[in-house]
């Protein structure tokens, strides 16, 4: 492949972009080399500025769930745009957007539309922090909720271990009030809860956590959770922003027949546009500025064609049998890379869920940040590169979930499954 186009804006972007990107795993780091730039992208085909196509697995990091520039939500955009790109009062498409979100996810009575999965996970622990009247957060070694101050907490050994802040710039002040547990881990969660359960406004979780590659909660686990919080007076958080709409139509919780008090959503509710959601019981939400005094606002929150892009791709993934669709997708995806690296001999595990994966390079299972810190990322690195050459995009570091779209069909991921054989044969 030449890559001549994306080299020279990369060198240009070096220059005046920190680390020349404007999201830092975006800069291929942790797996080598240079990014590639697009120049389009269709269904579950990314272009770059070269004419390289490659097969995507990350779907802009998964609002892309029905595809690349799907004409019905292009088309919405087109419409909506039309009429002006912000207005700065209250347009149609919010009400039609609140409406539903609070249709598909039970749980969240009032919601409120910010611009990105960081405000959304910022606004709900303030909202938590304003409900109970306490100040601890807790949050799990390996879950990633966007970069407020309060979640860039590195995770200590030990259950009570103070958060150290693992950015310089997050005072330690308020990473102190940040407690990091083990996902998957009962007993932590116990200990830490009989401890300082009484201090503890809430409590925010990855119900699958997408961004330590792709590690799915233990049976019980997250009911677990649920019922320390209730005991203790303080706030269950589900970050959807990964898993709402895609693990299924109304997220981990219907999944797993959770109820959280808070939840955040992002990605896939923006259709590709700058999004993000939190919402929740009314009780709660009704706290939240003008009819109540926690404050957070946003000028250009519940744009129209944002909203236009969101309501057309939540209107293509009510479709029935859609996730069925996604979930078996996702199956024959894993089961061919499984069988094509048993056939290599190379000791490889995945672990999936609805429209999401992790690919490990070591045996099963995977239950622990500890466990998906075995896989041996050198070896990810090399077949991530393997495979970018014979046209599959995987995501550029060995602990991010990869994404599956309905535009994914069965060429595909053969496709993609010969390109993993021909990959193996290189380790
Ligand atoms: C992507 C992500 C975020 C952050 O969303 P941004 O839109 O990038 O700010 C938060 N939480 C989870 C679980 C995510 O996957």
């Amino acid at each position: 492949m030449n890559h001549t186009q994306s080299h020279d804006l990369f060198t240009r972007a070096l220059e005046l972009i920190p680390g020349g990107v404007n999201s830092p795993v975006r800069a291929f780091k942790s797996v080598g080399g240079e990014p590639f730039f697009a120049q389009r992208a269709e269904g579950a085909y990314l272009q770059d500025v070269d004419g390289n196509r490659y097969i995507d697995y990350v779907g802009s990091w998964g609002p892309m769930i029905a595809g690349h520039a799907h004409p019905k939500v292009l088309a919405a955009v087109e419409k909506t745009m039309r009429d002006g790109l912000s207005f700065g009062v209250p347009n149609a498409l919010e009400v039609t957007m609140a409406e539903a979100i609070t249709a598909i996810v039970p749980s969240c009575e009032m919601v409120r539309m910010v611009n990105s999965g960081t405000e959304a996970t910022l606004s709900a622990i303030r909202v938590a922090r304003g409900a109970t009247g306490r100040n601890r957060i807790v949050k799990f070694e390996g879950c990633y909720h966007g970069h407020g101050d309060s979640f860039l907490v590195k995770a200590g050994s030990g259950v009570m271990t103070l958060g150290l802040p693992n950015s310089p710039g997050v005072p330690s002040a308020l990473a102190d009030l940040t407690m990091t547990i083990a996902y998957n881990d009962f007993d932590a969660a116990t200990k830490l809860f009989e401890e300082i359960g009484g201090e503890i406004a809430g409590l925010i979780i990855e119900p699958i956590v997408g961004n330590a590659n792709c590690i799915l909660p233990r049976d019980g686990y997250l009911q677990h959770l649920r019922e320390l919080c209730t005991k203790h007076g303080a706030l269950l958080i589900f970050d959807e922003v990964m898993t709402g709409f895609r693990v299924a139509l109304g997220g981990a919780q219907q999944r797993y027949g959770i109820t959280p008090d808070l939840s955040t959503f992002g990605k896939i509710i923006g259709g590709g546009m700058p999004v993000g959601a939190y919402g929740g019981r009314r009780e709660l939400m009704a706290q939240v500025a003008p009819s109540g005094p926690i404050y957070q606002a946003g000028t250009l929150s519940g744009n129209p064609v944002a909203m236009a892009a969101g309501l057309a791709t939540l209107e293509l993934i009510q479709a029935p049998g859609f996730h069925e669709a996604l979930e078996r997708t996702t199956n024959v995806l894993c089961d061919g890379l499984e069988a094509a690296a048993r056939d290599a001999g190379i000791a490889f595990h995945t672990t999936r869920a609805p429209g999401m994966f992790g690919l490990y390079f070591r045996e099963g299972p995977v239950e622990t940040f500890e466990d998906a810190k075995g896989s041996d990322s050198a070896r990810f690195n090399r077949f991530f590169h393997a495979m970018l050459e014979r046209g599959v995009y995987l995501a550029p570091s060995a602990f991010e979930a990869g994404f599956v779209s309905s535009a994914h069909g069965e060429a595909e991921i053969a496709a993609t499954i010969d390109a993993a054989r021909a990959s193996f044969a290189t380790l």
